[in-house]
Parts: C-alpha cells; structure tokens; sequence
C-alpha cells in the first residue's frame, strides 16, 4: 500500500498551524504539525531503545497526548502501540502486561507506584510527564520507516473490557483504524470545523477510535477531559465549542441530572452520542425536550467501534434504533438455525469490513470462534425493521431463557427505568431449578425514593407479558460499574445468585 495510511502527515502539511489537540484539565494545545514532529521524534527515539517492527509498547496514562505521540510514532516504526487500562487491579494488569510483552512501558508519574509493583526486568519504563519525556518527544533523532510497513499490519492492541471473561487483545491493523476513521467522517460529514470532546478513556476504543482519531482525520480539534465529572464536561462543551460528543449511557445520566444541563442550550453541539451499552429510553427524551440531536451507537473493540448511523431527521422517529450500516462495512444478522433473519427476526449480528480487527493476541481459538470467513460474529443479538433499520436486543449471552421462554433484558430494562422514581436497573438471569432461569432485577432509586416489590411488579404488568415480570427484585444503592462506566452485570449475576441460594 506504500505510505498512504500515514495520513497524519498530510494532514499537518495542510493544517500546520490549527489546533489539533486541547489538554482541557492542563489547559495546553497542541497544533498539528507540533503532534506529527513529536511523533517522528518519538519514532526516532523507540528506534533508539532498541524497538523493532511488530514489538509492543504500552503506556498506562490519563488522557493526554502520550496516547497520540505513541500511536502515531509506533505507526511509523510499525511497533504496536498497547493502552492499558490503569483502572484494572495489579493482578489484572499483570495478566495483560504478561499476555502482551511489552518491550516499554510508558506511564504518568500519577502510576509510579503501579509500575514499580509491575517492574520486572523483561522492559524499560518511561515516564510522560516530566523533562525527559518532552526531550524525548521533541528532539530525537527523526525517524519514518513506514516505507516497509503494510497496511495489514498491527498497530494497535486495545484489551477488551472483560466483561466477558478474561481481557482479549484486540489486535487492529493501520487498515481498521484508517477505515473505521473514513466510515465515520463520510457517515457523520464530520469536517476541520468539528470538535469533540473525548472523555471516554483513551485506552478503550470509546474514546481513542470513536471520534478522537476520526476527527484527526479531517482536520477537528480533539479536547481531552479526565476524571468525568459531568458539570466540567458541560463547561468544557460549552467553553470549547464542541460539536459532537460520544459518551456512555451512565455519563448521560449523570449530566442530565445537573442543573447546568437544565440551563445550557449547547449552541454548537451538532449531535451528542451514546455507545458501550443500552441507553434508556428517558435520556433520549431529555435531549429531545430540549431540541438537542441525541442518537444511540453500537460499536465494539473488534469493529471499529463505529458501525451503525443514522440521519439526524430520522433519529427521532426511528427512537431505539442505531440506525443503518454505515457505507464501508457489511452487516448481517444471522438466526439459530444458521438462516439470515427476515425483517423483525432476533439473531446474531454479524459484521464484515476492512474496519475489523486482524485476530486475538496469543488467542487463536477465540480468534477462530468470532471471525468465520472474514464476518465478526459479534455475540449481540439485534432485528432489522422493514426499512432497514437496526435494533440492539442485547448479548446473546445474557439473553434469559424461563420456562422455555426468551427474554431480552433490555426490554425489560428499558420499562423499569422508564419509572419515575427508578434511577438505574439492571436485569439478569439467575439459574433456577423449576424455571432454567429467572428474571431478575437489581433497581437504584432516585434520591430518597422509595418502592415496593409488589408495586414494580405491578408497575411491569401493565407492559410486560408474564414470563418477564421479574420474580426477584433488589435494591442496591448503586449498580456497580466496569471500568469504563458500563454496568457489570458479571459482578451482579455473581451477587444475584449469593443472594438466592
Ligand atoms: P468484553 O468483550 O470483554 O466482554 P466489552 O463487551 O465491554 O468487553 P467493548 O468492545 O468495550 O467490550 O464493548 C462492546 C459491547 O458493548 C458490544 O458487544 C455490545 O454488547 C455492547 N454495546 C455497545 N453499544 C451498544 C448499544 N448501543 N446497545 C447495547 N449494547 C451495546
């Protein structure tokens, strides 16, 4: 493919002087042609350690501009640039470094003690924020060897959630980045006008692959928050004059809960986007009452993340819906019996394109269980209307089966919060002797609210057919969350089944 997937320096070479990236917590910008100098720097000093072509480096940070300094400058020596999750426990962590092998590990000094209960001899450490960091990423010798590069090759490795079991490395190529980049500019126009605001973490594909490297493409600005909190998020929208912006469900409702969200228009915000999990329904309303484009995504680490989009003036008809495939992939959705499913039929979704994810690090039998002839075998059940559109169901996985029956716990999800006084649910199976499994939901209130068992139970019989009223019901203050803000419903099912033995 030649040099072509090195779109970074093309795109300095037209924007040298526009600002590229904005460290909002620090207050500090960086232009396009001071990113793609530190990266050929910093190409130049990994080569000097030492790094080969296919080696892993990896960097265990906040949100900040070692995510893009290293990405590119492993891009150019073809190194595998590895974000670890720094929320994970040290054993966790251990499990990915020892599955991973990096040859360094970079980190922010706010991970010292981490990286010193993770030291071992098998790499060198660098630490990002402090002089010999920003001698390193200005004034190496600059190297650019991606003349011997092939766009099928990895580089980038991001660890699943593990939500599933174990954290998978999800080996993407500079092809799936490229391409999931162009699905998402020619999907949402996305132009240099645009300006995100990432505050997903940069080490899920949320926040590095969504929008932050898609808007790098055109020529945006990429604003970078930490910690969420949501009155900051809204100043940092309003402040920076943000045009789009990708968050998860929990985010949302954090925000929508603010007074500050009650008084702000968002003047420049085109459309706000929520993935990584179900959103419920009333958040789309919230958005809506205040004429502001709200629309739901589906994405994962294996594809992309982005998949699915929908035109703004159909969004709202279409409530629910993540919208049709976007131009550069292929979907499918695929029943029990092997058979595609008709229009409304529930199946697994199947996703095919150059955006997808090259195999499993170290894991060829995961790797050959979920990509078959090339289509991704996503693990989440979903239907298609007779127009085209596509719905989320729900993981295969977490699909209840009582008595014989199929339930989707989304459905039941969506009613529950639809509550007034429900702040959060979560719906899940728990193996049951007489029924296979039973459905069961763990509920948060809203503030001091208070609820019977018998009247939620009612409250789902006026919408939910029998089989999926749910015959346990917890309150819990707080749903617990993984990592990236997604409920755990591996933790709950592990609760749900203590608490009914
Ligand atoms: P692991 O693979 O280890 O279980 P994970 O599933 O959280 O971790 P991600 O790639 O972060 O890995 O998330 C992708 C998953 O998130 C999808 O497979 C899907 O189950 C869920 N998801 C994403 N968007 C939506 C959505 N709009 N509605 C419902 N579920 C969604």
């Amino acid at each position: 493919m030649g040099r072509e997937f090195d779109w970074l320096e093309n795109r300095a070479g037209l924007k040298p002087d526009s600002i590229a990236i904005i460290d909002a917590e620090q207050n500090k910008k960086w232009t396009y042609s001071e990113i793609y100098s530190r990266t050929e720097s910093l190409a130049g000093w990994l080569n000097g350690q030492g790094i080969q072509k296919g080696d892993r480096v990896a960097l265990l940070a906040p949100n900040d501009i070692s995510y893009f300094d290293l990405l590119f400058a492993c891009g150019k020596i073809g190194a595998i640039f590895v974000p670890v999750n720094w929320r994970l426990s040290i054993e966790e962590m251990k499990y990915i470094l020892e599955d991973c092998t990096p040859k360094i590990v970079a980190y922010h000094s706010q991970f010292s003690d981490t990286v010193d209960q993770l030291e071992n001899n098998a790499f060198k450490s660098l630490r990002i924020n402090g002089e010999q960091y920003n001698q390193v990423a200005v004034s190496s010798l600059r190297v650019n060897y991606n003349e011997l590069l092939n766009e099928t090759d990895p580089l980038a490795m991001i660890y699943t959630g593990g939500t599933t079991g174990k954290p998978k490395g999800v080996v993407l190529s500079h092809q799936s980045i490229l391409w999931n980049g162009l699905n998402t500019v020619v999907s949402w126009n996305l132009s240099e006008e645009d300006i995100t605001l990432t505050y997903m973490p940069l080490f899920h594909t949320g926040g590095l692959n969504a929008l932050s490297i898609p808007l790098l493409m055109t020529g945006g600005t990429v604003v970078l928050g930490n910690d969420y909190d949501p009155r900051k998020a809204i100043e940092y929208l309003n402040h920076y004059r943000c045009t789009i912006v990708l968050l998860v469900p929990t985010m949302y409702h954090m925000m929508t809960e603010t007074s500050q969200f009650q008084q702000s228009s968002f003047p420049y915000m085109k459309v706000f986007l929520s993935g990584g999990a179900p959103c419920p329904l009333d958040i789309y309303e919230k958005f809506k009452k205040k004429g502001l484009l709200f629309k739901e995504g589906y994405g994962l680490t294996e594809a992309g993340p982005n998949n699915f989009f929908i035109k703004p003036e159909e969004a709202d008809d279409k409530r629910g819906s993540v919208g049709k495939p976007m131009v550069f992939n292929k979907i499918k959705i695929i029943k029990e019996n092997g058979l595609e499913a008709g229009p409304h039929e529930v199946g697994e979704l199947l996703v095919k394109g150059k955006h997808s994810f090259s195999c499993y690090w170290n894991n060829e039998k995961a790797t050959q269980a979920a990509l078959k002839n090339g289509w991704l075998h996503t693990g989440d059940l979903a239907k298609r209307d007779k127009e085209g559109y596509y719905y989320i169901v729900g993981r295969k996985k977490d699909m209840i089966i009582t008595g014989g029956e199929n339930v989707y716990p989304l459905e039941v999800e969506h009613w529950l919060s639809s509550h007034p006084q429900i702040n959060e649910a979560a719906v899940i199976g728990i193996p049951d002797r007489k029924w296979g499994e039973t459905v069961s939901a763990f509920i948060s209130l809203k503030g001091d609210q208070t609820l019977s068992t018998a009247d939620l139970k009612e409250y789902c019989g006026c919408r939910l057919g029998r089989y999926k009223i749910p015959k346990h019901i917890f309150f819990v203050k707080e749903l617990p969350k993984t990592p990236v803000g997604k409920i755990d419903k591996k933790k709950l099912k592990m609760l749900g089944r203590q608490l009914t033995q």
